[in-house]
């Protein structure tokens, strides 16, 4: 029988203990998976482990879309209304803000996150979407069409029946949020994989979505690695639909895998190499602000972290002083993530951190200048400097790659058409921001960015109801607002002859 396991945590920001399941959550039930098998978790603060969660396969994959195929035929989907659907995605939302302080716990044990940051942050957003997509949930309407006096013809806006959602570390329950409400909304029932990585979260939510009183198999949780569960999702041919965020690198294979088999519709969040565009007319105090919490916010591990640096020459010095004493703060901010104080705390992984290692290695090697940072911050965990570069040029790797750690790269332009083509230099196209005090200026130079997000004197107020998703290789298909809702429905057109003979 899969057990629970019980962390106790005795820090200054949160003092009790968190119980989570640690088997598979399928049609309702904690299971073991067939073929028993478990994976550490790894609190990265320390590099030691937190606990054993069950590692699942292909077989608990298949287990799972017949208990979410039943429920979908029987319970869910067109057989429960949109208003009873709604009802239960408001009551997971209360339910999760009842629990904040322990999900937040647990985001930051296994995440590494500032406790107050995936508290405020992290599962706030993560409440907010759900609430907001549980208002949605009696809303999903069609059309009626007009063509002839012979002829009703209308739209229907009906669930895949059975999606997949794979989802990575980096914000583990912001993302799994970002999918869940959608889908639920619109009537769907739910494979989702949480990473290996920073499974507990998603366990912890599993027992609420069953506390909830959702009908067995509308939601089934099968923690296991990419290449064995991941891919099972992505290959099974009885998902309609797989909604996956994480590297373009597995987005792609995600893409190959639904083409070799049923052709399921795939959306994808995938990487970015987002520009930061700062305009010698800008409002100074405030864009350093901005840029440093685009740059390293969540240890620079964020799809629109604002890794690319754009100064014009005009303020390039001036920028540079406050924005190294900006960093300087965060710098001395880092550490334990329960403290209050933290600002900054470890990479997620010893993966993560030595390939993140690497890339300073690299940039260093290629001649940049380490402005601050560059080096291992403490002796243990997977913490990280936050690091500036300068001296860079568009064809170093630390410019051209996505590191998804607190590595920035500032460059120097001098005109607004030359600062446009830079920023668009990249195969991705995520998030984009620009500072300048003359509007005109600043709305061009928003609508030339090639990316799906763009902010004007902000950055990464990504909200519930607004589209967020990527241009070229940073992904394919919208999440949030009205959009999400697109995705997660296909459209059926039915004609109804009110006349014609032939
Ligand atoms: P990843 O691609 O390594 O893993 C993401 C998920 O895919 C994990 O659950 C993993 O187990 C699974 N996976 C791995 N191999 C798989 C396979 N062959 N088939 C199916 N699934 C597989 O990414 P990560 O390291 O967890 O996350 C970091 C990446 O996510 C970054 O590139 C980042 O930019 C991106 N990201 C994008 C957004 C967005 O909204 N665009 C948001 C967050 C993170």
């Amino acid at each position: 029988m899969p057990g629970t396991t019980t962390i106790d945590i005795d820090a200054a920001s949160y003092k009790g203990s968190v119980s989570v399941p640690t088997g598979l959550f399928i049609d309702g039930k904690w299971v073991d998976p067939v073929e028993p098998d478990t994976i550490d978790v790894i609190n990265p603060s320390t590099g030691k482990k937190i606990a054993a969660v069950s590692l699942g396969s292909a077989k608990d994959v298949d287990i799972a879309v017949k208990a979410a195929q039943k429920a979908y035929k029987t319970t869910w989907g067109l057989k429960c209304p949109g208003s009873q659907r709604s009802r239960l995605i408001i009551r997971l939302a209360d339910l999760m803000e009842r629990d904040i302080d322990q999900f937040a716990a647990l985001e930051s044990l296994n995440a590494g996150k500032p406790f107050n940051v995936a508290r405020n942050g992290d599962m706030a957003g993560s409440i907010k979407h759900i609430r907001y997509f549980g208002g949605w949930a009696d809303k999903v309407q069609g059309k009626t069409i007009e063509s002839s006096e012979n002829k009703l013809a209308y739209t229907r806006h009906e669930p895949y029946g059975v999606v997949g959602q794979i989802i990575p570390w980096n914000f583990p329950m912001l993302m799994l949020a970002w999918k869940v409400g959608p889908a639920l909304a619109t009537g769907n029932c739910i494979i989702l994989k949480p990473s290996e990585v920073t499974p507990l979260s998603a366990l912890k939510f599993a027992e609420l979505v069953a506390e909830a009183g959702f009908p067995p198999g509308v939601v089934n949780v099968v923690n296991g690695y990419g290449v064995t569960v991941g891919q099972a999702i992505s290959e099974h041919m009885h998902i309609s639909k797989v909604a996956f965020t994480g590297s373009t690198l597995v987005g792609r294979k995600v893409l190959e895998a639904s083409a070799r088999t049923n052709l399921k519709v795939v959306t994808l969040e995938l990487g970015g190499k987002s520009p930061t565009v700062i305009f010698d007319d800008c409002n100074l105090e405030q864009t350093i602000k901005w840029a440093t919490r685009a740059m390293y916010g969540n240890m620079g591990q964020s799809c629109v972290a604002g890794t690319r640096i754009f100064v014009q020459e005009g303020i390039y010095d001036q920028f540079m002083e406050k924005f190294t004493a900006m960093v300087k703060g965060l710098t001395a901010a880092t550490g334990d993530p329960f403290l209050g104080t933290t600002m900054h705390g470890p990479q997620v992984s010893q993966v993560q951190f030595d390939r993140i290692m690497g890339y300073i290695a690299s940039g260093k090697s290629d001649g940049a200048t380490v402005h601050i940072g560059g080096e291992r911050h403490g002796t243990e965990g997977f913490f990280i400097q936050p690091t500036i570069f300068t001296d860079v040029t568009p064809d170093m790797k630390i410019v051209k790659e996505e590191i998804f750690g607190p590595v920035a790269a500032v460059l120097k332009f001098k005109t607004e058409e030359e600062v446009i083509e830079a920023a668009n230099a990249t195969e991705y196209g995520l998030s984009a921001c620009v500072f300048s005090e003359n509007i005109g200026r600043a709305i061009r130079v928003a609508h030339a960015f090639e990316s799906g997000s763009t902010f004007v004197n902000s950055a990464q107020l990504i909200e519930c109801s607004i589209p967020f998703g990527g241009y070229k290789a940073s992904g394919i298909g919208r999440e949030h607002g009205e959009y999400a809702l697109e995705t997660y429905t296909q459209v059926k057109a039915v004609h109804v002859n009110i006349g014609l003979t032939i």
